[in-house]
């Protein structure tokens, strides 16, 4: 059986370095490393690459590309909890478009401007696909980072906006689905420039244990808490936060909501003794959230009914190489 993406991360990559840099305060396993400035600072940095062809369709409009590429790590950097504030740009390029290139600038510094990134570096290639990496950078107080590692039992737990909705963007692309022109809007929106929740992870350093971003599925994700906090999870299918639709049976909503990536949004864990400060600064925020389950103590993400049977979906999200 091949490798999955995790496992091979785990065999080749996340090893022993004989490197005494006790200024690193996480390397492999979260959203982002931490790297420590000083005694108030931190730094998270975090790299994700969009490819043509695996994570758009190469016909995507320039600057939805950009945008998307940009705020998939801002994202990284909000499940930190950290005020991202400079980003590298990796581009690998087919041929030179000059229409595609103005219109891919225009997307990144629109999004790098409403949250005040600034653009430091990068490298330009040549090469048989495009493909775009961007390392993102950030700050975080000295012990303050919302990391996978750190929910406890009895937690409950929260995700902010409604899960799938850029998995209904990407059925609508790929001519599966029609539905009336303003919801066609919103989940194309969703699926080409999702909004990083950078506002809310920087809210949650204080009140949150843990949290990651939804990028793989709500399952893989949620997972990768679990499993880093060495706890169980209790997810009430009932309380999932779907997309409003009509035309779509609840089932088939419900997997998408749960095993499709792509949403950004952030899932976190919060002592049941802050529910109340934590409504108190959210609702400042102007983001829809949600409380759809419970850490508990064991090692899996069990999905439970309305009556409390456990259900079992047969994928628990994307992964690369499965
Ligand atoms: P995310 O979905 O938040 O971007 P990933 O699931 O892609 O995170 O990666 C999981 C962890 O593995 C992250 O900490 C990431 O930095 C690390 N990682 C991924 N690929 C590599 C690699 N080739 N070498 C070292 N670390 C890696
Ligand atoms: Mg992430």
């Amino acid at each position: 059986m091949p490798l999955s993406e995790f496992d091979l991360i785990q065999r080749y990559f996340n090893q022993p370095q004989d490197i005494a840099l006790p200024e690193i305060v996480k390397g492999i396993g979260d959203d982002a490393a931490l790297i420590q400035l000083n005694a108030k600072k931190m730094l998270a940095v975090t790299v994700d690459t969009l490819l043509a062809g695996v994570h758009f369709p190469a016909n995507t409009d320039a600057a939805d590309i950009a945008y998307k590429a940009l705020a998939v790590n801002l994202s990284d950097l909000a499940a930190m909890g950290a005020e991202p504030k400079f980003f590298t740009l990796a581009l690998t390029l087919p041929e030179v478009n000059a229409d595609w290139l103005k219109k891919f600038s225009q997307g990144l510094f629109e999004l790098a401007q409403e949250y005040n990134v600034a653009l430091i570096g990068g490298d330009t290639t040549r090469g048989p696909v495009l493909s775009i990496s961007i390392q993102a950078i950030g700050y975080v107080a000295v012990g303050k980072a919302l990391m996978r590692s750190n929910a406890k039992v009895g937690d409950d737990i929260y995700v902010t906006g409604y899960l799938g909705e850029a998995a209904l963007g990407l059925a609508i692309i790929q001519n599966k689905l029609t539905v009336e022109p303003a919801t066609q809007q919103r989940w194309l929106q969703r699926l080409n420039r999702p909004s990083p929740r950078v506002a809310v992870g920087q809210a949650l350093v204080g009140i949150a244990h843990a949290a990651i971003d939804i990028s793989d599925g709500l399952l893989a994700d949620l997972g990768h808490i679990v499993q880093q906090s060495q706890v169980g999870a209790e997810i009430w299918l009932d309380k999932i936060p779907l997309p409003s639709v009509t035309a779509i049976a609840r089932t088939a909503l419900l997997e998408l909501a749960l095993t499709a990536g792509d949403d950004y949004e952030l899932c976190f864990t919060v002592s049941s003794d802050k529910a109340a400060l934590l409504e108190t600064v959210l609702s400042t925020l102007n983001i829809h959230y949600t409380k759809i389950g419970r850490i508990v103590a064991g090692a899996k993400v069990n999905c439970l009914d309305q009556h409390g049977h456990c259900i079992h979906f047969s994928t628990q999200g994307y992964q690369h190489f499965s």
